[in-house]
């Protein structure tokens, strides 16, 4: 193969890393950066803008070291089996684009994966090399994702996780049975495994208050992952009992869901189009009501048809509508979990509620200032001066809530 010049490996490389959903730097602290001065622009080949719980915007250069794999995963345009054109960067080209970016303020960080090359563990140990270089020979204090080749050794593992801030192993299928026929040369056995060794990991080096020296540093932004959606039959309410068992059991800080896309030449076992954005959108609501608002996924479930999300209405709504016997609460008196359970009430809103009932009782103009649309909210709810009498219980209650043209969900790509 012809040397490619590095732009051109860029645009190949950065290509091939849009598919991976897995990159967000949510739970890190910034750190402090030696090297960024000046002003410089946000737009490139390879620069994914990655937003935080908290709405903080961070670039990460987002690149594979390689899309050359010896793997054949179905779903995958880099598969050993894809006509698609190759490239690979060296471990001292992806250090001098990284730095070079970060200088100029381009980007705050890196994520770094890469398709299998030779084996697990030589592949491992060029993503851990590029890491263990930045931070050691250059001191580079920005955000590093990096990605975990299951099968490599434990050590490798190990040693990636005192470079990055956080690592990252895609389960990729919400079904086992559909990961061993799509992806034959994968184990979900020791994906789980490698899970598990990071979650022990990542807990040990959390310090205690009674600790006097620190634990050595592991992958302080922990773990994350990623689930295609569409592409194994899975209905909705599997991938969020999946999601759930992946947070219980592995101490996730995010899973991530990636609406499938055709690939060229794909397998007849695949299906030949993508399943609609909205339903990769309701699936991260759903995933931020069992993070953040006490939902458990049977419950989101119990509003699902044949499995699926309502693609009309947010699932925190379509509950509320299936469960109306519960409605509606008084926000003067209902204990904080159920408030939460209220549509169109957010976890800052309810919590405001809870601070400032404590010296007044709210009238529903009160609640109104408090959170985003009072109409959303006024059928489920009572407060000192407001009923909703019939209106909870409506027959047409979700067409009126219902928006007339769902919102158009942009594409990550
Ligand atoms: S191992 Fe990763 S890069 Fe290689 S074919 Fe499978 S999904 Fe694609």
């Amino acid at each position: 193969m012809a040397q490619l010049d590095l732009r051109r490996k860029l645009s190949v490389l950065a290509d091939a890393a849009k598919y991976d959903a897995s990159c967000a730097s949510s739970g890190t602290s910034k750190r402090d950066s030696s090297g960024g001065r000046g002003i410089g622009s946000t737009e490139g080949m390879g620069i994914c803008h990655a937003y935080t719980p908290d709405g903080r915007c961070v670039s990460l250069l987002k690149i594979l070291l390689t899309n050359f794999c010896i793997y054949d995963c179905a779903y995958c345009i880099n598969r050993a089996s894809s006509n698609v054109a190759r490239a690979r960067f060296s471990v001292d080209e992806v250090v001098r684009l990284t730095l070079e970016f970060y200088r100029r303020n381009y980007i705050e960080g890196l994520f770094l994966s890469s398709g299998i090359i030779r084996s697990g563990d030589y592949t491992m140990e060029q993503l851990v090399r590029v890491a263990r270089t930045l931070r050691e020979a250059h001191d580079f204090r920005g955000y590093i994702h990096l990605k975990l080749i299951p099968e490599a050794d434990p050590k490798l593992v190990e040693e990636a996780g005192l470079y990055a801030d956080r690592l990252s192993a895609n389960i990729e299928l919400p079904r086992d049975e559909a990961l061993q026929r799509l992806a034959p040369q994968k184990d979900v056995g020791v994906i789980k495994k490698a899970m598990g060794q990071v979650r022990l990991k990542v807990e040990a080096a959390r310090p205690e208050k009674r600790d006097r020296a620190k634990p050595p540093r592991f992958a302080p932004a922990g773990q994350s992952t990623q689930l295609i959606v569409g592409a194994d039959g899975a209905p909705d309410t599997e991938i969020l009992q999946r999601s759930a068992s992946l947070y219980g059991g592995y101490g996730l800080r995010r899973v991530y869901y990636s609406a499938f896309s055709p690939i060229p030449d794909s397998s007849t076992a695949l299906p030949l189009s993508k399943p609609p954005l909205m339903r990769e959108h309701r699936l991260y609501q759903a995933d931020w009501l069992m993070r953040f608002y006490g939902f458990s996924a049977p419950e989101i479930g119990e509003a699902a048809t044949d499995g699926m999300l309502d693609l009309a209405v947010d699932p925190k709504l379509a509950w509320a509508l299936n469960r109306r016997e519960l409605f509606p609460v008084d926000v003067n008196a209902a204990p904080r979990e159920m408030l939460l359970r209220v549509p169109g009430l957010g976890v800052k809103t309810v919590d405001r509620i809870v601070s400032v009932r404590r010296y007044r009782t709210l009238r529903l103009e009160d609640v109104a200032r408090l959170c985003r649309s009072v109409d959303k909210v006024r059928p489920f709810i009572t407060a000192l001066d407001w009923t909703p009498g019939g209106l909870t219980d409506a027959v047409d209650l979700r067409a009126r809530l219902a928006p007339e043209r769902a919102p158009k969900q942009l594409s990550l790509f």
